[in-house]
Order: C-alpha cells, then sequence, then structure tokens
C-alpha cells in the first residue's frame, strides 16, 4: 500500500478514544504549567486522587493478566523447537534494538557534551531530601549484581504476586507454561482457566479504557505542576542530547528496524499502539501500560501466540528509553566531574546500560534507580554521586513519561516483526480500520 493511502487510513481512523485521550494529555499540559505557577491545594488534591485511581485500576489487572497470557501464549505454541525459536529471535531482536539505542546514546552524549559547565548548578538544586533519598538508593544497589539476579527466582510465587514483583512473576509464569506444554492434554483444566482469566482482564481493561482520558488528564497536568521548570536551563543540554536521541530510536530506528525484519508499515503499527503510548506518556510505567500494549497490538492483528509471549517479557526485559537515559544520564556526569572516558570505559557504560535497563521493573523511576549498576567502575565518590543525581532527579518525571513510551513501542516494534516474519499477523485487520472499529 502506498505511504500517503497508509496515512489517510491512520488519519481517518477516527478512534474517538484516542482523540479523547490525546486531548486529555494536552489539556493536562496546561493545566499543569498553569498549576505550576497558581498553586491550589484543592485541585492538587483532586488530580491526584483521579490519577491515582486510573493506576490503580490499570495495575490491578497487571498480574492476572500477564501471568495468563504468558501461559495461554506458550501452551499454544507448544512444541518445544517452536518456542526456542520464538525465544532466539525475541532475544535476538530486543538485543539488536537495545544497542542500537544506547550506541546512539553514547554518540550523541561524547559528540555534544551535555555534562560541560553543568557542575556550577550543583549546589543551587539539590534539595536535601532527595539527596537523602539517592544517597540511601545507591547505597543499597552498589555491588548487588549478583542479588539482583538471584532475585528474579521467587522463592515463593505467591508472595512476589502479593508484593506486584514482574520479573519474578515472569520467570515463575515462564517455568510453569512451558511444564504446562509438556505434560500434554492433562493441561487442559488449567489452561481453560487462564484462558478465561485472560478474557475477563481484558474485558475489564476495556473498560478501565473509558477512565482513560481523565486519568491521562490528571496524571500530566500532576507530573508537569510539579516540575522545577527553573532547572530547565541548567541541564538543558543534557535534556536535548535525551530529546535527540529518543527521536532517533522512535522516527529512524523503528521504521528502519520494520522495514528490514518486516514488512509491517510502521504508520499502522503506530496508529495501532496511539492509545497505549499516551498512557505510558501518562503512568510512565510499562507494566501498567502492558494490558493495553497488548490488547493494541492483539485488535490490530498480530496473534495472541506472539504477543502474550513477547511483550509481558519486553514490558520488563526491553527497555530502550531507559537504556538511552542511563547512558547520557552517566556520561552527563563523568562529564560535569571532568572523569576522563575511554573507548573501553565507554563500552562498559554502553554495556552495562543494557543490563541495568533490563533489571529495571517497568514502573516510575525505576531507571535513575538500577542506574548504580551503570556508575559501577566510574570513580565518582558517593557525594559527587548524590549531588549529581539530585541535579537530574529535578526533571526525572518528564524524561521518565518519554521514555517508557519509546519503552512500549520498542516491545510492540519487536512483537510485530516476529509475527510478521512467522506468519502471525493477520494484515487485513491491520490495515482495514473498518475491522478495527467493529472490535473496538
Ligand atoms: N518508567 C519506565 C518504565 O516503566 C522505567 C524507567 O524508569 O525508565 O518503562
Amino acid at each position: 500500500m502506498k505511504i500517503h493511502m497508509q496515512i489517510l487510513i491512520a488519519l481517518g481512523l477516527g478512534l474517538k478514544r484516542n482523540w479523547h485521550i490525546f486531548f486529555g494529555l494536552i489539556a493536562g499540559i496546561f493545566v499543569g504549567i498553569f498549576l505550576h505557577s497558581h498553586q491550589s491545594a484543592l485541585v492538587s488534591n483532586i488530580l491526584v486522587f483521579i490519577g491515582q485511581l486510573f493506576i490503580r485500576l490499570i495495575q490491578m489487572v497487571v498480574i492476572p493478566l500477564v501471568i495468563s497470557a504468558i501461559i495461554i501464549g506458550i501452551t499454544s505454541v507448544g512444541d518445544n523447537k517452536q518456542l526456542g525459536k520464538y525465544g532466539t529471535k525475541m532475544i535476538l531482536y530486543y538485543g539488536i534494538i537495545t544497542v542500537i539505542a544506547v550506541t546512539i546514546g553514547a554518540a550523541f552524549s561524547l559528540a555534544l557534551r551535555p555534562g560541560d559547565g553543568a557542575a556550577q548548578y550543583i549546589n543551587s538544586t539539590s534539595a536535601i531530601e532527595v539527596q537523602h533519598q539517592v544517597a540511601s538508593t545507591i547505597e543499597a544497589q552498589k555491588g548487588n549484581m549478583l542479588n539482583i539476579c538471584l532475585n528474579f527466582i521467587p522463592k515463593n510465587p505467591l508472595e512476589s504476586v502479593a508484593k506486584g514483583e514482574m520479573i519474578p512473576i515472569i520467570v515463575f509464569a515462564l517455568i510453569f507454561a512451558v511444564a504446562l506444554a509438556k505434560v500434554g492434554e492433562i493441561n487442559r483444566p488449567v489452561v481453560s482457566f487462564f484462558e478465561s482469566v485472560f478474557a475477563a482482564t481484558m474485558k475489564v481493561t476495556d473498560w478501565i479504557m473509558y477512565f482513560a482520558a481523565p486519568g491521562v488528564f490528571a496524571l500530566t497536568a500532576t507530573a508537569i505542576s510539579s516540575f522545577g521548570i527553573d532547572v530547565f536551563h541548567s541541564i538543558s543540554r543534557y535534556l536535548l542530547v535525551l530529546a535527540i536521541c529518543f527521536a532517533i530510536q522512535f522516527f529512524i530506528v523503528y521504521p528502519v528496524f520494520l522495514k528490514i525484519f518486516s514488512k509491517v508499515p510502521v504508520i499502522m503499527l503506530y496508529t495501532a499502539m496511539a492509545e497505549a503510548m499516551m498512557v505510558a506518556f501518562g503512568t510512565a510505567s510499562s507494566s501498567a501500560t502492558l494490558p493495553l500494549t497488548i490488547a493494541c497490538c492483539e485488535k490490530r492483528g498480530i496473534s495472541h501466540k506472539i504477543s502474550s509471549f513477547v511483550l509481558p517479557l519486553g514490558a520488563t526485559l526491553n527497555m530502550d528509553g531507559t537504556a538511552i537515559l542511563q547512558t547520557v544520564a552517566v556520561i552527563f556526569l563523568a562529564q560535569m566531574y571532568g572523569v576522563h572516558l575511554g573507548p573501553f570505559v565507554i563500552i562498559q557504560i554502553c554495556f552495562l546500560a543494557i543490563v541495568a535497563s533490563s533489571t529495571s521493573a517497568g514502573i516510575p523511576g525505576a531507571g535513575l534507580i538500577t542506574i548504580a549498576l551503570v556508575l559501577n567502575g566510574l570513580g565518582l565518590s558517593p557525594e559527587q554521586l548524590v549531588a549529581g543525581f539530585a541535579l537530574l532527579f529535578a526533571l526525572e518525571k518528564l524524561t521518565d513519561m518519554f521514555r517508557t513510551i519509546l519503552n512500549i513501542t520498542s516491545d510492540a516494534v519487536v512483537a510485530a516483526a516476529i509475527a510478521d516474519n512467522e506468519n502471525e499477523i493477520n494484515y487485513d485487520l491491520l490495515n482495514n480500520p473498518e475491522g478495527y472499529k467493529e472490535i473496538i
């Protein structure tokens, strides 16, 4: 299909709900800017309440949805060879896309040197409580790589469910699902049970999305009103580098990736994902957005087999936006303190950013905490780290909202590419707005 036709169809989709959320988001930005200079405790409290209500509603369905999606996905693939093939391809694609992300992050930070001269702003912007918070998280994370990996295995799956720890839940669901696939027909009652759970949670997700417009409005307004707009100038070069890297990844890398590895038109995938992207922006959480990411992909033709396998794993393991942030932030701090970065150290930073981003949970702010891993070996003193971080924290929420969009989009891009390669995509549905409307 010609590109202009694709754009026309994409525009013509006229999905009411998307527009509502979009207007909610824009209104949220304006109200947030207004509230920044005209603080009102009552309005803020109401907004926080509405935003939290929305987040809680979607968080409520995440765990049953992830567990049931993985179990149905893996048992429906069934045979080991095919599962291995999907798994290998998924790791390969996620790997390629994240390596590109950190390379872009490193290249632009080294070329534009955002950290030069930023040290002068440190004392004026680092709030004491932020410094304490950062100091304790850095301390808790330092040298803890092995423990972090160990914690991926749940001691007690029910405890992980109760605590909402996504990675251990996913690890358990994966192992359990493979075992179910192995035991043959006897798995039917359990699989049927999870099929019902999945269908019901998707229905609930659809209901919750009627509340998405006010939810995204309130979340955006709350986030924007709390930004220290005055610190914009102190880290404006850092924000510029991040914006360039995010834009390149979103507008160039993903489309080129899809072009090379599949025949999925990027415009169609992005339109299908619009709703999920806006919710990712508002919630700054890939995990909370997961039900919607799955719904958006499946409603537009990506098979359940692929989406239920690739998306839940991607929501915690594949975080391009977070990897970019970590690379840029660490190079920023090194430049700020005049640490020399040789080629070996740069490669180490990129590598650690890939590892650290994939150990981050899909929740707000997780990326700026696991960054402690990437800082290992850079030789900065705890005081320097704390003061530098306090500076980055000032606009953390803003970068989090954007990097979460990248995080979920790259999951969808990889899911679409694998679905295309494996003939698991319904192109009629992907290209046909009417079919889409019927389902919505
Ligand atoms: N908020 C991000 C996400 O949920 C993780 C991060 O902090 O970078 O995907």
